[in-house]
């Protein structure tokens, strides 16, 4: 399962986002997936 984290308020919507609620209570539509069990490495040197 994979949390959304709200680009704009930082709010976490947990579970699967469909278009239908990908909207957040702030207003924003952009969302960043976050995957709280797994350490994400950035490895572009
Ligand atoms: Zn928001």
């Amino acid at each position: 399962m994979s949390n959304f984290r709200c680009a704009i308020c930082g709010r976490i919507h947990e579970g699967e986002l469909t278009p239908q609620n990908l909207v957040c209570e702030c207003g924003s539509t952009i969302f960043y997936k976050e995957r709280p069990n797994t350490k994400v490495t950035f490895s572009s040197d």
